[in-house]
């Protein structure tokens, strides 16, 4: 298998195909509807590895009960060309029924990290998201995964997971890729109207105002959450769902900040849910 992708369905396509993978094998889980941002993780792992395997599944057991499941943008055959484009092996395309066969009751749950932030916002997220990542790393026996920064609490719930459960997986993490203006790429930018779409700079004016804030000399946490929180209000269509300035590695919210820290917030335009962060110490 040179140059043609193999595009897999079923659990026996993807195994058979993975068989035939020599040499350190990169990972790439994606829920589709490719952007730059996921494409930037495609070409880090063509870059590393000898062979790269992308996923494309939009996970229902992620989504909580009231968000945008059924209305998740998709767009297979745009995504099979772009990943062909980008030099990917062999893509996994499961449906539900492989990945949560009838019956299914098995769930990985990582404690602590999952608690605040994304995970007190939505209840259930993670336990989803590590469940269908273990059984992604499970299927595709990957030697590294590739995942974004853009979505900070994940990547550390997840190097978490592969730590605690043994997997001889490395986990590299990609930086967030932006717009010119500075949005974050992410799919669910495809729901934002016109007007919604220019507001939603906001999230990166918020970061960069409390960054140079801390680059000034200013430490206290509390103030940087205000910077981003002023911010955030100075624009009528955001509405906060949370701002944080937190330990790097605990994602515990910081009094002072005096080691590495991670500003972020999560922020509905409309009825958009936004969320970006900043590394910051
Ligand atoms: P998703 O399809 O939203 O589940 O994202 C799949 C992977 O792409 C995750 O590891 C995300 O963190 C990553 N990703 C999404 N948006 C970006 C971005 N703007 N820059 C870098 N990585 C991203």
């Amino acid at each position: 298998m040179d140059n043609q992708m193999i595009i897999a369905s079923t659990l026996d396509e993807l195994r058979a195909a993975r068989l035939l993978l020599d040499g350190r094998v990169g990972l790439v889980p994606t829920m589709g509807y490719l952007h730059e941002g996921h494409l930037s993780l495609a070409r880090r792992a063509r870059a590393e590895c000898d062979r790269v395997v992308a996923t494309i599944f939009v996970n229902p057991t992620q989504f909580g009960a009231n968000e945008d499941l059924s209305k998740y943008p998709r767009n297979l055959k745009g995504d099979l060309s772009l990943l062909e484009s980008t030099g990917v092996d062999l893509v996994w395309t499961p449906d539900n029924e492989t990945i949560y066969p009838p019956g299914f009751s098995t769930w990985v749950e990582v404690e602590g990290l999952t608690k605040p932030l994304e995970g007190a916002a939505r209840p259930g997220h993670f336990r989803g998201v590590t469940t269908v990542v273990a059984k992604l790393f499970n299927a595709v026996q990957p030697q590294v995964a590739y995942f974004g920064q853009k979505d900070a609490q994940q990547a550390a719930v997840i190097r978490k997971m592969a730590r605690d459960l043994n997997f001889p997986i490395k986990i590299a993490v990609c930086p967030t890729v932006r717009e010119a203006d500075g949005l974050a790429m992410s799919s669910r930018n495809s729901y934002l109207s016109a007007e919604e779409r220019q507001s939603a700079t906001v999230l990166f004016r918020a970061l960069t105002a409390a960054k140079d804030a801390f680059e000034r000399g200013e430490q206290n946490a509390e103030a940087l959450r205000k910077i981003m929180s002023n911010t955030l209000a100075s624009e009528p269509r955001a509405q906060i769902q949370y701002v944080s300035c937190a330990d790097y590695d605990t994602l515990e919210e910081l009094g002072m900040v005096t080691g590495k820290a991670l500003l972020s917030m999560a922020v509905f335009m409309g009825k958009t849910r936004l969320i970006d962060n900043f590394v910051i110490g």
